[in-house]
């Protein structure tokens, strides 16, 4: 009896959820539509919508205008039934912001990390999250993060995550203890790859890579609409394959990986050599201070047009396109993304990137997959923590 009452309570769970995803994704859709979309049966759709238009998650918005007989009434996710916390750890700002349920970014806050690292780092990740906490006009679902690092994210502990000098963190039930609201913890390109996916505007239908490219490099890989971690969480984890035999020291110990040649830390310091070698350069008036050059400033010198970032830039979209190769040959994605702080290079990136892919692999692999910019700029990881929270606690984007 127990068991069949516990079996029906998950059913329930199941249907609510259920319909509760198919009006999220529908945008707008009446009773009839959703027990079509769902093979529900009407009753069971009604009963189901009048508690969630009870509890203020769904709203109804409306006639239809378009349909034989009598119109229908349509319903609508009430996109600030709840708030979410996403926190983008993987830049050399902690940044996080409150969103609503479509991704609308309502407050924001900023903490520099300046090399905070271990303890120091998690006591700034705390100061950002009690600062969003106080925005308390809508009641929270919970809290995502994205983190640069090795990371399980089935038990939030974050194994290692190099720049922070975090090993076997414990981050998700730490948090989850001080604020007492579910909280998901992901690799921020992962992270990043389902908020294009939930957020990006666009309409995946099928498989999708997104390529994040900052300080680091690292792809997220959402396959058949569910975020694809690997075994050992570490799917996309491209940045440490070696793409240049006796290049450069990379942080990880090795040499020649793929972040060394492919992120905005190996842009600047290209950009710093041609600050000094080349007055001709948009660049050379920041000579007198080389250690301050950022990404920023390169982008500003890129787009005023600097023949010598041309081919730095041209560079990078060459090494880019040995991983797509790489991804193409591996998964045969329709989508690949580019994203993250040098996605304003985007355009130019790709010029070359695609070029080098087509050299690679297959032709008619890589003729299948399209390659393109994400527009979501600077909120990816913050909007793809948000997605994951989204995912895990309503199943959507899944
Ligand atoms: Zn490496």
């Amino acid at each position: 009896m127990a068991t069949e009452k516990a079996s029906h309570a998950r059913t329930k769970r199941h249907n609510k959820r259920l319909v509760f995803q198919t009006i999220y994704s529908a945008g707008q859709i009446s009773r009839a539509g959703v027990a079509r979309a769902t093979h529900l049966t009407p009753p069971t759709v009604s009963n189901i919508v009048a508690e969630l238009l009870e509890a203020g998650w769904v709203r109804e918005v409306g006639l239809a205008t378009s349909g034989a007989g009598k119109p229908a009434m349509l319903l609508s996710v009430n996109a600030d039934a709840r708030y979410l916390i996403g926190v983008d750890l993987a830049n050399s700002e902690f940044r996080g912001a409150v969103v609503n349920l479509r991704g609308n970014i309502c407050h924001r806050a900023v903490r520099q990390v300046r090399d905070r690292k271990g303890d120091a780092a998690l006591s700034m990740v705390i100061e950002l999250l009690d600062e969003l906490r106080q925005y308390t006009e809508r009641p929270l679902l919970g809290i995502g993060i994205g983190t640069p690092g090795l990371i399980d994210s089935s038990q939030g502990i974050v194994h290692t995550a190099v720049n922070l000098e975090w090993q076997d963190l414990p981050l998700g039930p730490l948090l989850h203890e001080r604020y007492q609201l579910p909280v998901y913890v992901a690799n921020d390109s992962q992270a990043a790859a389902l908020g294009e996916y939930l957020f990006g505007g666009r309409t995946y239908a099928g498989n999708l890579v997104v390529m994040k490219v900052g300080r680091g490099i690292g792809a997220g890989v959402v396959l058949n609409g569910k975020l694809y971690q690997g075994d050992a969480f570490g799917a996309g984890e491209i940045g440490h394959f070696q793409v240049v035999e006796r290049g450069e020291p990379c942080r990880c110990g090795s040499f020649g990986c793929l972040e060394t040649v492919v992120s905005s830390r190996a842009l600047v310091r290209q950009a710093r050599a041609i600050a000094q070698t080349n007055p001709q350069s948009p660049l050379h008036a920041l000579v007198d201070s080389p250690a301050e050059i950022t990404a920023q400033d390169v982008i500003a010198a890129f787009r005023q047009g600097d023949p010598a970032l041309e081919t730095a830039v041209a560079n990078m979209g060459r090494y880019l396109g040995i991983a797509a190769a790489m991804i193409v040959s591996v998964l045969n994605p329709q989508d690949i993304v580019i994203a993250g702080t040098l996605a304003p290079l985007g355009e130019s990136l790709l010029k070359t990137l695609v070029q080098s892919m087509r050299e690679r692999a297959l032709t008619r692999l890589a003729q299948a997959t399209r390659l393109s910019v994400s527009s979501l700029g600077d909120d990816i990881v913050i909007l793809g923590a948000a997605a994951l929270l989204l995912n895990q606690e309503l199943g959507l984007a899944g």
